[in-house]
């Protein structure tokens, strides 16, 4: 794959221009591309660039509002209601995040409730910046079916994807940041392409049995949860807990309303923010940390989030897919 080197400050820019040119205002414009960028930036490419072809899709069909303004509605002292304005959920998020801070601050725990909103990102930025605010978080979102629940022989589920972050203040937060699918769909299509098969449990062929071809499960096949039954009952807390809790669609649902256009489907997105200074009360960063530390220390163990982190670190720039730049830059000049 031919590549050529942007800078995350360029690759902002190249999203920013890209998505403004297709309908975004600057504020909506502004908040994709700070996602978009910061996934390149921590060398997660599959929710950078690479999505933008499907952001401009849903803004040229009509069905994502690029001028959207989302507006707060506060349930109780703890859990605020967040109506996306049907528009992209960065801009959703960037806004709610500081209201549900300060709800979790003051109460130890507080719930966003993101309703009428498209994700197509990672779900780490939400999590980060409550960490980055000593909060420990919790989110998870849901899209269309996709893979099958334990069990059965079609999709129900989206890939279902939920992230948790910890603070550890003065350094990196733990986090985890994961689909419920033992694979993801992009990973089956490069093993399809390369004649390789999958392991037991990834997938089902479109007849509903249980495969390792690759290419079988990308015809018509579908995807599985991880860990078996385990996997299908945490994918389904996540539709409960992002359909039901939040108000909004479950992931049958929002096929149904969904036009097809390649982009992100609309749905709700779940966000839960606790406290440790009030609820665990003093000593709690170093009595976890002590722990994490632990854990980290075994042989063998790595901390969720550390590849992303040291990929931060890293100052030069990033090699994109010169394919997809191109892509991305005759967008821009609809
Ligand atoms: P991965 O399987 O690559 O990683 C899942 C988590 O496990 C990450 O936190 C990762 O940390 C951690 N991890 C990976 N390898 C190890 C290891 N050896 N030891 C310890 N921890 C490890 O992610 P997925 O493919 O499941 O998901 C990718 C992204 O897709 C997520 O960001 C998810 O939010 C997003 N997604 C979004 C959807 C949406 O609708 N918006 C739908 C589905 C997925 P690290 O990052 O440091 O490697």
């Amino acid at each position: 794959m031919a590549t050529v080197q942007l800078t995350v400050s360029e690759i902002h820019d190249l999203a920013r221009n890209c998505l403004s040119a297709n309908g975004c205002d600057d504020s909506n414009a502004d908040a994709a591309a700070r996602t978009i960028s910061s996934a390149e930036r921590d060398g997660a490419s599959s929710h950078g660039l690479f999505r933008l072809p499907g952001y401009v899709a849903s803004l040229r069909s009509g069905k994502v509002n690029g001028a959207a303004q989302p507006t707060a509605h506060r349930l109780s002292r703890a859990a605020i209601r967040l109506d996306g304005d049907r528009g992209f959920a960065p801009l959703a998020i960037e806004y709610g995040i500081p209201l549900l801070a300060a709800a979790a601050s003051e109460m130890g725990v507080g719930v966003l409730l993101i309703r009428n909103s498209f994700h197509f990102a990672a779900l780490w930025p939400e999590v980060e910046a409550l960490a980055a605010r000593n909060l420990v978080g919790l989110a998870c979102t849901a899209h269309t079916p996709m893979m099958a629940p334990y069990g059965a022989k079609r999709a129900f589920f989206s890939t279902n994807p939920i992230a948790f972050a910890y603070p550890r203040p003065g350094t990196d937060p733990y986090v985890f940041d994961m689909a419920t699918a033992a694979k993801a769909r992009g990973d089956v299509r490069v093993a399809a392409r390369d004649g390789k098969p999958v392991p037991l449990g990834v997938g089902i062929d479109a007849a509903g049995n249980p495969t390792t071809d690759a290419q079988a499960i990308v015809d018509g096949g579908f995807l599985l949860p991880f860990g078996g039954y385990k996997g299908s009952a945490i994918a389904t807390m996540i539709e409960l807990l992002a359909a039901g809790v939040v108000g909004d669609f479950f992931s049958y649902e929002a096929a149904d309303a969904d036009n097809g256009d390649g982009g992100p489907a609309i749905g709700g997105e779940f966000i839960l923010a606790m406290s440790p200074e009030l609820l665990a009360g003093a000593g709690w960063a170093d009595h976890s940390n002590t722990f994490l530390h632990e854990l980290e220390s075994m042989e063998g163990v790595r901390l969720a989030g550390q590849r992303r982190f040291a990929n931060r670190t890293l100052t030069g720039p990033r090699e994109i897919d010169a394919e997809l730049v191109d892509t991305i830059r005759d967008l821009a000049n609809p």
